[in-house]
């Protein structure tokens, strides 16, 4: 994955929910972990995917005439044969509508750096600035120290949302130097869980985050993604508490489940295991909010 360019799936600017003020949030595409209930599916892989919104159809065919690899022998543009497509974006080109949507853009650092930077006066004055997210922001290291370096530069406060799955060294050197906020997820206390649910052991990411409290040079919030019948069982939200109280950690945000990810994974041609599609009850809420009922919780469960 570290020898492709790295492409950002979405830029959302305006966002207020990726660190403090008014931000701008980068999407990169390719994770080292492969969550079942992953929230920005488009962002798992590391490269180009197209996207089909079915409700922006309008069944004109266009994109199967355009299709040199005939990646849709079922002649239904919503089925892509992700084996057959080039990724070439040419059904993306034929499409009158926005029907398909290629996702997956290049941006030399200096360019998207240049880019972001364009809304400095409304990050300064609601003190808000870069978020990078994902995806794993991580798996290009030198891409995003450069584009860090370029940012702070101009004087943007920049966060990361990160799996903290990543070389401690290289990223102490690469990129933390120029952060001001790290928002590190937590999943599971037990690495056996956590391998079985996102495919990777968990001792990495724990000591990572462990260095990075020991280090205290830049903020860190912890933040537990509740996920029913997977993170969210009584059990590891209890571990997770104990290894955070350990640290000396008062503060975290719990992130509640979202289930708005599951038409985009379709759209995608993914067919995920995990799929609840409602949100969480007052009840589950309740119950999750007793277990951190001593810790200062960043933001409104
Ligand atoms: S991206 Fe290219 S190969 Fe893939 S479906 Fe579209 S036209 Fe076909
Ligand atoms: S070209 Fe666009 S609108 Fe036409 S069938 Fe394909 S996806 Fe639908």
């Amino acid at each position: 994955m570290e020898k492709r360019r790295p492409l950002i799936a979405d830029l959302k600017r305006n966002a207020l929910d990726d660190g403090p003020g008014i931000r701008t949030t980068v999407f990169f595409k390719g994770c080292p972990l492969s969550c079942t209930w992953c929230h920005n599916p488009e962002c798992q892989e590391a490269g180009p995917e197209i996207l089909f919104n079915p409700a922006e159809c309008r069944n004109c065919g266009e994109c199967l005439r355009a299709c040199p690899h005939g990646a849709m022998p079922s002649g239904d543009p919503g089925r892509i044969d992700r084996k057959l497509c080039q990724s070439c974006g040419l059904c993306v080109e034929a499409c009158p509508g926005r029907g398909r949507r290629m996702i997956g853009k290049f941006y030399p650092a200096e360019e998207l750096a240049r880019l972001l930077a364009q809304d400095l006066p409304f990050f300064k004055n609601s003190g808000g600035g870069v978020t990078f997210s994902g995806g794993e922001p991580t798996v290009f290291l030198d891409y995003l120290g450069d584009l860090a370096r370029l940012l702070k530069e101009k004087g943007v406060h920049l966060n990361i949302e990160t799996t903290g799955f990543f070389n401690f060294n290289k990223f102490a050197e690469k990129v933390l130097p120029f952060l001001d906020l790290i928002y590190f997820d937590l999943k599971f206390a037990d690495s056996s869980l956590h391998s079985l649910f996102t495919g990777q052991p968990n001792a990495e990411i724990l000591e990572n985050f462990r260095g990075l409290v020991r280090q205290n040079s830049v903020p860190v919030l912890p933040r537990i993604p509740l996920i029913p019948e997977v993170t969210a069982s009584r059990e590891n939200l209890q571990n997770l508490a104990r290894f955070l109280k350990e640290l000396g950690i008062a503060r975290l945000a719990l992130l509640p489940y979202n289930p708005l990810w599951i038409p985009k994974s379709k759209n995608l041609g993914k067919n995920p295991e995990y799929r609840r599609e409602s949100w969480l009850t007052a009840e589950e809420k309740r119950e999750y909010l007793a277990i951190f009922n001593d810790f200062t919780l960043e933001r409104e469960l």
